[in-house]
């Protein structure tokens, strides 16, 4: 087992010991990529939509929210044309029986190339020591550039089979990359097919198709949908945007890797309306001003990276994804798309109402264009839990695990602690916490020693732990100990309401 899948189990079952995520309907063996979020998994849920909603919707002026329901007319699907090509293609393994994504496999292939390429750099980078340029390495280095030029070629060949639905190809490049099924270990494949990715339920009870309706696979048609009811009640002036938080459901063919990939999740979308041909700025716009959102968070500047799209999407006229460097590799975590006037063009068409915008300042209607940023809460939620693991070896030769997430996303923000369960203390310990709940999520806990209860909120990434002992009854100080430097100083009651918002209050963050 390598480190990386090492550290990945680890985060897993800690998320469960603690109280973040359980798989869903556990006491029945579990659901496939179904889950479910403990108490501390839907504070920290809470607190990253606070601060997405916060820095999308709250800070700016031309940006405003929505909630719309999951379930819509199902002529929607056909107009945005989820009903056509919301499709994956999926081929078997014929001795495994196991299924897969014939785009991940190829990508999981481009992967393991990128991973020699990385070998090559740290071999590399340990012999030349100081004087090692990696730019230089890169860019001169013949095996790397043979390597980099294997990759451009599978990603050229990929895109231009999949952008022209030619499955064949895609089926000739597995097996000309002699690609093999991590279970059997062999290339017996299947013929590549495509399979759509929507729910179908039914409404009411008449056995009439027409009921027939889909979960939505996105949150954003629900904003489409309700542009001009949005626009005008709410007077907005092109440009502006409309942002929504909410469930978005699709049957993956192969859901893994934990809430990275689940059948059921929840999106933070903001859908951005422009002027047609103004697209392209606001594009960049929003590429810069969302990994500014993401470094805003101090998880390392390094752990992010653009991944331009070259196979687009039916709307697209372009795409980026925003990807996070997770235990398994560099993955998607947000996609930023030009999504052109497609989406308005065919509800307009599909239901004969008009969704047009009239620009007082060019004295014209016009269906404006689209960008979108759209992240998945899972993912995200992920990234932050992964990124803030650590087992750290301590110098009285203890150990400690310790979840190092950025104090703002924190669930619980002050453990409270009475040094022992009489004298007044725990008495005390709640006056403190009386004063704080309101404005930070604090905890109580009274129960085994001050060093097991500070393992405790470590392993729960508490940010501040308050320890009131016989002194506190004295002079109303308390022991204030910080999760990250396990630095303990004494400080005054009245002095713990700023000290904590210094460390965790948003303005901190995104200001
Ligand atoms: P992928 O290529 O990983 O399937 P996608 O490109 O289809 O993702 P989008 O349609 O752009 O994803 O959705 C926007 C965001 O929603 C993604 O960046 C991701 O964070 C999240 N997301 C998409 N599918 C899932 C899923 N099955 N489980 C959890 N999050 C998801």
């Amino acid at each position: 087992m390598s480190n990386y899948e090492d550290i990945f189990k680890k985060v897993v079952s800690h998320s469960k010991e603690y109280g973040y995520v359980f798989q869903s309907s556990e006491i029945y063996d579990g659901l496939a990529a179904a889950y479910d979020y403990g108490p501390n998994g839907v504070e920290l849920k809470n607190n990253i939509k606070n601060y997405w909603w916060k820095s999308m919707v709250n800070m700016h002026e031309n940006i405003v929210g929505l909630d719309s329901s999951i379930f819509m007319h199902p002529t929607t699907w056909k107009a945005s044309g989820h009903i056509d090509a919301f499709n994956d293609p999926l081929v078997d393994n014929k001795d495994s029986k196991k299924r897969y994504r014939a785009d991940v496999l190829i990508e999981d292939h481009i992967a393991k190339i990128e991973a020699k390429i990385e070998k090559d750099v740290l071999k590399a980078a340990k012999r030349f020591g100081e004087a090692f340029n990696k730019e230089e390495f890169l860019a001169t280095n013949g095996r790397i550039l043979d390597r980099q030029k294997q990759i451009d070629a599978i990603n050229e060949k990929m895109n231009t089979s999949l952008s022209s639905n030619n499955l064949e190809k895609v089926k000739e490049l597995i097996e000309e990359l002699d690609i093999k099924c991590p279970v059997s270990g062999t290339n017996n494949w299947t013929d590549v097919r495509q399979f759509n990715l929507m729910f179908k339920t039914q409404m009411g009870a008449t056995a009439d198709g027409s009921s027939d309706l889909y979960l939505r696979p996105e949150t954003a048609q629900g904003i489409f949908v309700n542009f001009l009811n949005v626009q005008k009640t709410a007077r907005m002036k092109i440009p502006f945007g409309i942002a929504q938080i909410g469930k978005a459901f699709r049957n993956e063919i192969v859901a893994r890797q934990f809430i990275f990939r689940m059948r059921e999740f929840e999106q933070m979308e903001m859908q951005f309306f422009v002027r047609p041909g103004e697209e392209m700025k606001w594009y960049a716009y929003w590429k810069d001003f969302r990994m500014k959102w993401h470094n805003s968070l101090g998880m390392g500047e390094d752990n992010y990276r653009f991944h331009d799209h070259e196979n687009l999407a039916h709307y697209a006229n372009a795409a980026t994804d925003i990807e996070f460097k997770f235990p398994f590799g560099f993955k998607e975590l947000e996609g930023i798309h030009s999504r052109t006037d497609f989406d308005l063009k065919a509800h307009q068409e599909h239901s004969a109402k008009k969704l047009q915008y009239f620009d007082p300042e060019l004295g014209e209607s016009y269906v404006p264009y689209v960008v979108e940023t759209s992240i998945g809460l899972d993912r995200m939620f992920l990234s932050v839990l992964s990124n803030s693991f650590r087992e750290e070896e301590l110098e009285n030769g203890e150990s400690r695990v310790v979840l190092k997430i950025p104090a703002v996303l924190a669930p619980i923000k002050a453990a409270i602690l009475p040094l022992t369960k009489k004298d007044g203390m725990p008495e005390k310990a709640r006056e403190i916490m009386k004063i704080l709940q309101l404005d930070f999520n604090c905890q109580y806990e009274e129960k085994d020693s001050i060093g097991k209860r500070y393992r405790r909120q470590d392993a729960i990434g508490t940010p501040f732990c308050i320890t009131v002992d016989h002194q506190t009854l004295e002079d109303n100080t308390v022991t204030l100990r910080d999760r990250d430097t396990m630095i303990q100083e004494r400080v005054s009651v009245e002095k713990l309401h700023s000290i904590i918002a210094g460390k965790v209050n948003i303005t901190k963050y995104l200001a």
